[in-house]
């Protein structure tokens, strides 16, 4: 669509769980090219939001706009094909096999290792993620076995990547790392959706912030516009005191 529509609209979306609403009539909208953080507590709701973006959950009620269009999203694959990837909290590798192996497993059977192997490491050198494509898992670091599911996603050449809680697993070191590679995403046009309740790196690396809380949206902000008092506030509820 032309420039300033959003990519990702979300509309009254909503997810019950029996009778309990873990996201409730929730709005959001991500621009093309924006770090869009999505903040919260634990239990808030942020990764049922992203699982049903992802097509792991079946929305309850509500609506997914994909540059403006109603999306059913039944699988992550349907979900990939759009241009959505996803960067999950708890990595799905198999420890046995090795970087390239792993990768080629959410790929089509008729793709070369060999092909695999090039383009994981041309991507990887790309954006700042280090990685032997012939590593074993097994002898990977956590941090190591994100930038497998971070490459994963960008073989894709996806227009959002949503990362759930990435820097929970990572060192300093590593998060800033992890940074740079998304603002090298962002530089390229393409959105990232991401998932924190720390708020010292959502207003260092995000554009705009959707804060959740028991399920519902509490506010949409630019986090660099917030303090850290401001955006807690939204987080745990106006009835605390400062922070
Ligand atoms: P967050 O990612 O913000 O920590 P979640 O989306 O994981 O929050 O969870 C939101 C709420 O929904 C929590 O109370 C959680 O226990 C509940 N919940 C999440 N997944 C399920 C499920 N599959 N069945 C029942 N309750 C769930
Ligand atoms: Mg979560």
């Amino acid at each position: 669509g032309p420039a300033g529509n959003p990519l990702l609209s979300v509309r009254q979306l909503t997810k019950y769980f029996g009778s309990f609403a873990a996201c409730s009539g929730i709005d959001l909208d991500i621009a093309p090219g924006e770090i869009h953080a999505l903040l919260g507590e634990n239990g808030a709701g942020k990764s049922t939001l992203v699982k049903m973006l992802f097509g792991i959950l079946e929305p309850s009620e509500g609506a997914i706009l994909w540059n403006g269009k109603p999306a059913v999203i039944r699988s992550p694959s349907e979900a990939r094909s759009l241009g959505i990837g996803m960067v999950f909290q708890h990595f799905s590798l198999f420890e046995a096999l090795t970087v390239a192996e792993n990768i080629a497993l959410s790929l089509d059977p008729k793709i070369s290792l060999a092909k695999i192997s090039d383009e994981a490491a041309m991507l990887s050198q790309a954006y700042g993620l280090p990685l032997d494509p012939k590593a074993h898992v097994a002898d990977l670091s956590v941090g190591e076995r994100q930038r497998i599911e971070i490459v994963r996603a960008l073989l894709q050449n996806p227009k959002l990547i949503i990362l759930d809680e990435p820097t929970s697993v990572l060192t300093p070191q590593e998060a800033d790392r992890l940074f740079e590679t998304l603002f090298k995403l962002k530089a390229e046009g393409r959105s990232v959706l991401y998932i924190s309740h720390r708020l010292e790196e959502v207003r260092r690396i995000c554009d705009s912030a959707t804060v959740l809380r028991h399920g519902k949206v509490t506010g949409t902000c630019d986090p660099k516009q917030e303090t850290p008092a401001s955006l807690a506030r939204m987080m745990v509820g106006a009835d605390v005191s400062d922070v």
